[in-house]
């Protein structure tokens, strides 16, 4: 297959270019380097199958040659990126999701759009099943964010609809692992940084928020079999196992054997009370679920953000 990824030097973006080259695909990467970095996609250079474009994916898409499928994995996705650069985010998900589209109807391929669980917004329903509409502040500081992906999932379905193209929509929960950019401002890269470094670590609120964290190998396994699948609803994509954020310190203090201390700052505006997937979906209809244990996949979360301040 020649599959094209957006956002191929993204945390996201790069793993999946590396599982699809792993599986025979011919990969041309798009990324307009906003957060991307050329870092995780450099041990490409020399791979004969692997194309980088440098392009804004909200200007016109144009690929030479066929193209069986496109995966649009490009905007920035911590809250702290969003809040920087929030039209960016809101216009890689509109404009950029419309390109994407427009690429893989020209080309008659088929398309896959990372959706995140910040559709379901701060959720009144627990866990988060996919036909759960949401609980989405259209005009607080993760509205530009939230939006852009309910929006982008629109244009999917519309595309779905309009244009019979083969559009899959991918509902992405918090994943972590080598490559996420260490300054990104999310709570792994953060506390593990903090961690390693002697600082305390800066629970938001009491810390007694949940999130659910799936490990990157497990996500792109995930994403690739959605991409393969017949299945035509969003499907969440991530690790049903549930924790509060003050127990996610302890388990990084315990892990990284860090002294450091735990210290409460204010909760982000909007930060979403609990989540966690119910992935029903992904288990009936493409046999997936996570693998990696919290531990061994923070074990090799560790190992990389140590190699980043040697
Ligand atoms: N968080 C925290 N300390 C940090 C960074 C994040 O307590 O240094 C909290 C944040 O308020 C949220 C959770 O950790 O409740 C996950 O935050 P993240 O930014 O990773 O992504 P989110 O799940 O909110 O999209």
């Amino acid at each position: 297959m020649r599959t094209v990824v957006t956002g191929a030097a993204g945390f996201l973006g790069s793993h999946l270019c590396d599982y699809l080259l792993d599986r025979g695909h011919t990969v041309i990467g798009l990324d307009n380097f906003l957060t991307g970095s050329m870092k995780n996609i450099e041990h490409l250079n020399d791979n004969d199958s692997f194309q980088l474009i440098k392009h804004d994916v909200t200007e016109y898409i144009d690929i030479e040659g066929p193209v069986d499928a496109v995966l649009h994995f490009a905007s920035p996705a911590s809250p702290v990126d969003y809040l920087e650069y929030p039209i960016q985010t809101l216009k890689v998900g509109a404009l950029g999701t419309h390109k994407a589209l427009g690429l893989a109807k020209e080309k008659g391929g088929r398309f896959l759009l990372a959706s995140s669980s910040e559709v379901y917004g701060d959720p009144l329903v627990h866990p988060q099943k996919e036909d759960y509409w949401g609980n989405v502040n259209p005009i607080g500081p993760r509205g530009v964010y939230d939006e852009a992906k309910r929006y982008a999932e629109a244009m999917a379905f519309a595309y779905r609809r309009a244009h019979i193209v083969d559009a899959k929509v991918a509902r992405i929960f918090n994943t972590y692992g080598p490559r996420m950019r260490s300054g990104d401002g999310r709570v792994v890269p953060n506390f593990i940084m903090q961690a390693l470094t002697g600082k305390p670590l800066t629970v938001y609120g009491d810390g007694m928020q949940t999130r659910s964290f799936c490990y990157v190998g497990d996500l792109v396994e995930g994403i690739f079999r959605l991409l393969m699948s017949d299945v035509d609803e969003p499907v969440n994509i991530g690790n049903p196992y549930e924790m509060t954020i003050i127990d996610f310190a302890r388990k990084i203090l315990d892990l990284t054997r860090s002294s450091s201390d735990i210290i409460f700052e204010d909760l982000p505006v909007d930060d979403p009370k609990v989540r966690q997937p119910d992935i029903g979906r992904a288990r009936r209809f493409l046999d997936w679920e996570p693998r990696v244990s919290l531990e061994d996949g923070l074990k090799a979360a560790i190992e990389f953000f140590k190699s980043t301040i040697r």
